[in-house]
């Protein structure tokens, strides 16, 4: 029996593995839930799931997460506040963590995993492309074990061979990270100015969180996926190659010495690499239907446009300057898609924040998670000072 955390567990990701840990229950036992302000969500998740611990962020709701698990007769644990995640994280009964987290607010509960040596099945990309080497050096340390969730990376996972080591050794010769393109593939430019956060989120073939859902129409989804690739996997800014598949039925490829291309296809829903990690290496039903290629018929292929998504350039030069500058684009990514969906901000100046950002911070060294926070901090500061200058000009 595997007893899991899930940081998370109101989101999509959090819910899809939940899904999939519903169907195995003499596996699996959802042993922690956590989320932020939603009490009366994770309350229902906890009366399916009758967890010991229930973990809130927010303070506020704990009182009325107390008093619903009350009502319910259940007796799960409940604590609140930042730090009770990295309690959910780190309990000696847990296993495997789902880090589910959005954004850099799932750093510290994701490190905190891999200090404590857990199974960590990471989907909070965002953790690892802040704080790349510091996070990989604490899985060493920790002797943690990092499976990816994100379906290119997971993927890459199950194409790459199974022992360890670079890639020339293994003949490795790049990976292949695809992407759908998103909502707007085929729009110009000079028409994505009065975009709206209702369209910039209805994504063609995925349902998913709205940060995530407004990072993949501009791209910066992949561009946070080429460094999340680099720290995963040892692979080179060079060995990572995008390619545009706008049917998402390959979930990305890996391309060896010999020119043979291995390929991971399924159906686009977030279940199946959940339920690879969750029972690595085994495997189990995830509850998504099998691929049907007949009916889907059509698989093609374009190469990415840096001209009119800039955030990809943008991000393998963030890679490129290293440090902190990976730090620096996702904090400004953060800030710069709030401020969207706040429709405080229009979508094309998401990435003129994040560049003008990095532009003024530059990268300094990484060293500690203390260079990490400090970058991060400085560039939400900057990438709203930028925001609210736009808002000016506006008015
Ligand atoms: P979501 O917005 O649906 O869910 C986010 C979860 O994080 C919620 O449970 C929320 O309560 C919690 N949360 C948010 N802010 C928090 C805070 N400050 N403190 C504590 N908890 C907080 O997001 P999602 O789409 O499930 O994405 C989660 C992560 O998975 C992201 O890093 C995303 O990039 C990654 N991911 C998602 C998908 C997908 O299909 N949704 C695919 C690949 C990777
Ligand atoms: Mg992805």
């Amino acid at each position: 029996m595997r007893r899991i955390a899930i940081l998370g567990a109101t989101g999509s990701i959090g819910k899809s593995a939940l899904d999939v840990i519903a169907r195995h229950p003499d596996r699996f036992e959802a042993y922690a839930l956590t989320a932020n302000t939603r009490a009366e969500e994770l309350a229902e998740l906890c009366r399916q799931f009758r967890p010991r611990l229930a973990c809130i962020a927010d303070p506020a709701a704990g009182p009325l997460l107390r008093k619903l698990l009350r009502d319910a007769g259940l007796k799960t644990e409940v604590l609140t506040g930042a730090e009770s995640l990295v309690e959910a994280a780190t309990r000696p009964d847990v296993d495997s963590v789902v880090a589910s987290i959005v954004g850099a607010a799932g750093l510290s509960s994701s490190l905190a995993a891999a200090h404590a040596g857990k199974r960590i099945l990471l989907a909070n990309k965002e953790a690892l492309v802040m704080a790349g080497p510091i996070f990989m050096d604490a899985v060493r340390s920790g002797g943690a074990t990092l499976l990816p969730i994100d379906s290119e990376h997971n993927a890459i996972f199950q194409c790459l061979p199974p022992e360890g080591g670079s890639f020339r050794d293994r003949g490795v010769k790049k990976v292949l990270l695809t992407a759908s393109g998103g909502p707007f593939r085929l729009r110009d430019r000079s028409t994505m100015h009065g975009i709206t956060p209702e369209e910039a989120c209805a994504h063609p073939n995925w349902v998913m969180g709205r940060k995530i859902s407004v990072d993949s129409a501009t791209m910066m989804n992949k561009g946070l996926e080429v460094v999340e690739a680099h720290w995963l996997f040892g692979a080179t800014s060079s060995q990572i190659e995008v390619v545009i598949h706008p049917q998402s039925v390959i979930h990305s490829m890996v391309e060896y010495a010999d020119a043979s291309v291995i390929a991971q296809l399924g159906n686009p829903d977030m279940r199946t690499p959940i339920a690879q990690v969750l029972a690595y290496p085994e495997r189990i039903d995830s509850g998504v239907r099998s691929l049907d290629l007949a009916t889907i018929g059509t698989l093609t292929f374009e190469r990415p446009d840096f001209k009119r998504f800039p955030a990809l350039r943008i991000a393998y030069d963030a890679l490129a300057h290293g440090g902190t500058a990976p730090a620096v684009m996702n904090a400004a990514n953060e800030v710069a898609v709030a401020a969207f969906l706040d429709r405080r901000l229009p979508f094309l100046q998401i990435t003129t924040i994040i560049e003008e950002t990095i532009n003024r911070l530059g990268a300094l060294p990484l060293q500690s998670l203390d260079d990490v926070l400090a970058a991060d901090l400085a560039a939400r500061e900057h990438a709203s000072q930028l925001i609210s200058r736009v808002q000016l000009s506006a008015a």
